[in-house]
């Protein structure tokens, strides 16, 4: 564990965070939760060396994690829950990182917020999912203006996972995040398109899914998504279509914010929010493959 960071403050102990946050206290840190649901947060402290202060003493750790739905929920975290306890009660010095999905114009917003009362964040979303979160495995994707900070929390990052990408200045991981997951969005899409024509036509399913795994359709989507979410019906991922959704729809603001004539992804953000409308944003992302059969 690293010399210099002891306490950190975990805000969002959901599908992900429970899991991250467990690493840390493995890991030797002292870690406190908070979360919406004080609920969640005893029921970890029951399982983990963890406290659940209020978020007021929470604000006073040297490292604050969020790990939440949304980049406005983070926000609304740090400057205004519970009379902006975060904000008024946290040191200057103190590192934010940001793990969320968040939207990368709104995280340099907040940084500059931030740096106002001597306050850093750094973006540093995750891929993986639950089971590489369990394990310590997550990719992770850094953002952030200042390197000796970056360098100071790598041991905290090292704890939840084993793939770390420097992606450049603020906002840039989060906007490497949102193309992540617009590509395994759109991998959903078309291979869910894919196994539906498969299934009118007569062709087994599942004989197409072996086909595409062993050839060139193959992806992260056909090879651990499909047959066992999917064709096998377990629709349990761990990841809400509400939140992919939402990736999606911050990749497609990042492409209008570059002024990139983005088509396909124009395309993929409306099947998405479709998939969210008919389904619904807490199903399992997996379920959207239910939200597109409609006939021609
Ligand atoms: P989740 O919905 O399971 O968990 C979110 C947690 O935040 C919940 O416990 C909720 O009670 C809490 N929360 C909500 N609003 C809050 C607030 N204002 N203050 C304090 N707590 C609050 O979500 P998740 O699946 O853990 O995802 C978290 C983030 O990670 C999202 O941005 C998501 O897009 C991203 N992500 C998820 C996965 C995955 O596979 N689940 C993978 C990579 C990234």
């Amino acid at each position: 564990m690293s010399a210099a960071i002891n306490k950190i403050g975990f805000i969002g102990i959901g599908n992900m965070g429970w899991h991250m946050a467990a690493n840390l206290v493995k890991a030797g840190f002292d870690v406190s939760v908070f979360d919406a649901d004080p609920m969640r947060a005893d029921e970890f402290c029951a399982k983990h060396k963890a406290a659940a202060p209020s978020l007021a003493e929470l604000a006073l750790c040297e490292v604050i994690v969020c790990m939440l739905p949304t980049g406005p929920i983070v926000r609304s975290a740090l400057l205004e829950a519970e009379q902006g306890a975060f904000i008024n009660n946290a040191r200057a010095g103190t590192i934010v990182i940001d793990m969320s999905s968040s939207e990368p114009t709104g995280t340099r917003e907040l940084c500059a917020i931030l740096k106002e009362k001597n306050i850093t964040l750094i973006d540093a979303p995750v891929s993986g999912a639950v089971p590489r979160a369990t394990i310590a495995t997550l990719t992770i994707m850094i953002g952030g203006d200042d390197a000796a900070v970056i360098e100071t929390v790598k041991p905290v990052l090292m704890a939840m996972g084993n793939r770390l990408f420097e992606t450049g200045g603020s906002g840039c991981g989060h906007a490497a995040k949102a193309l992540n997951n617009y590509l395994g969005a759109t991998a959903f899409a078309a291979t869910s398109e894919a196994v539906q024509i498969a299934k009118r036509f007569g062709l087994d399913p599942h004989t197409l899914v072996d086909i595409l795994n062993v050839s060139t359709g193959k992806s992260f989507i056909s090879e651990v998504v499909m047959k066992e979410h999917v064709l096998e019906e377990k629709y349990a991922s761990g990841f809400k279509l509400g939140l992919l959704a939402k990736d999606v729809k911050i990749a497609e603001g990042l492409g209008q914010a570059v002024k990139l004539d983005a088509p396909l992804l124009r395309l993929v953000n409306e099947r998405w929010a479709l998939a969210c409308e008919r389904i619904g944003y807490d199903a399992d992302n997996t379920e959207a493959y239910k939200g597109w059969q409609d006939d021609l």
